[in-house]
């Protein structure tokens, strides 16, 4: 490594484990020489982004030479009315990713301790790692989030606590029974940050949002995104609730610009495609039933999910069925990043792409037997 940068960069740096982002389309036809191409990588939205959010993103290009709202004040307003939750309690990320690293540089010093689920969203340990916060991880049990585990993995130099719910990459949610239990015994101290990215898929009568127990007074934070159901990975937008004296501390970390004015255009314009945001959910729905009874009858066992991917175990060593689904240019992801070296996570897509995904891997798994 460079000596200056070695001896001048901060260490923490050092420490951090690159992000593994789903392999972009246009990278594998470069590689690959091919041009036919599905992307079941990244969780993204099938159908597209909402039309609404589409023709307003377009509406307000000619506008690109004036600074957005820094305070995306129309979009706290839908949101708040729509959520029920007064407008100094929200906060809108570029992405949920900045609101995650917002977190890290609002409550953590050096030393301090986070509790996370593993594996989880790697965005967690990155912000804690960055801000030389310790990461104590706690691993899953039986594929979802092992709450006592996480109660008993907490002392007094923990600063944060996450809750992915559907937790990334299992799509496990936790009942509300033992979430309840969960916050009546997590200490005042200790800030529990509820990701919620995949909160829009969930069919389970059995969930409960985190904003039930900010409205009981904890201190919670409650993240969600716009670039699942709603389409808009693109733009980077997230938003978040949380009591206004927590909301008021990270904004003064947050950079004045931070979320540009077609991100906040397209995403009010997105709270209010319900049709799109209803035929995002039954679509995903039916492309789950399908895929269960394809994996099943296949004989591979997965993990029931919450959320818009599957995670599956096929049975041989996941980089090999990766390389050969990339072949035939489905593009997933490994299970080996999250510890399981036989599973991949796909991304429920449209019919076509499912059915494509299903005969490429019984012809990948066929010729690996
Ligand atoms: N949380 C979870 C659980 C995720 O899977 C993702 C996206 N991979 C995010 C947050 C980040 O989403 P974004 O920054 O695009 O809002």
């Amino acid at each position: 490594m460079n000596r200056f940068v070695e001896s001048r960069a901060r260490s923490a740096i050092f420490n951090l484990k690159p992000y593994v982002p789903g392999k972009p389309i246009d990278e594998v036809k470069r590689e690959l020489g091919l041009e036919d191409i599905i992307k079941l990588a990244s969780n993204e939205n099938p159908l597209g982004p909402s039309p609404l959010a589409q023709k307003a993103a377009a509406s307000i290009i000619g506008q690109m030479h004036i600074y957005p709202d820094s305070n995306s004040f129309e979009l706290k307003k839908r949101l708040s009315e729509l959520f029920n939750q007064p407008m100094d309690t929200i906060l809108i990320g570029n992405g949920s990713d900045e609101l995650l690293k917002l977190i890290a540089e609002t409550f953590l010093n050096p030393g301090d301790e986070v509790v996370l689920p593993q594996p989880s969203f790697s965005e967690y340990q990155f912000t804690a790692t960055v801000m030389d916060g310790v990461c104590v991880q706690v691993p899953l049990r039986g594929f979802a989030l092992d709450l006592p585990a996480m109660l008993t993995a907490i002392n007094e130099r923990t600063k944060v606590i996450y809750l992915c719910n559907p937790n990334n990459p299992t799509g496990t949610i936790v009942a509300k029974e033992q979430l309840d239990r969960f916050m009546e015994e997590v200490p005042d101290y200790v800030l529990v940050v509820f990701d919620e990215a995949y909160s829009e898929y969930v069919d389970s009568s059995d969930f409960v949002s985190g904003l039930s127990y900010l409205s009981s007074g904890k201190n919670v934070i409650v993240c969600r995104t716009f670039s699942k159901i709603y389409g808009l990975a693109a733009l980077r937008i997230g938003y978040a609730f949380t009591t206004p004296e927590i909301a008021s501390a990270i904004e003064r970390v947050t950079e004045p610009f931070n979320v540009n004015s077609v991100a906040q255009t397209a995403a009010l314009a997105a709270l209010d495609d319900i049709e799109h945001l209803q035929a995002s959910q039954a679509l995903n729905g039916k492309g789950k039933q399908y895929l269960y009874e394809q994996l099943e009858s296949m004989g591979l066992s997965y993990v029931p999910t919450q959320a818009n991917f599957v995670f599956l175990d096929t049975g041989k060593n996941c980089r090999l069925v990766f390389d050969k689904l990339l072949q035939m240019g489905v593009i997933v992801r490994t299970g080996n990043i999250f510890g399981y070296p036989t599973y991949i996570r796909v991304t429920i897509g449209t019919a076509e792409e499912n059915t494509r995904f299903i005969n490429a891997l019984q012809t990948v798994l066929e010729n690996l037997s």
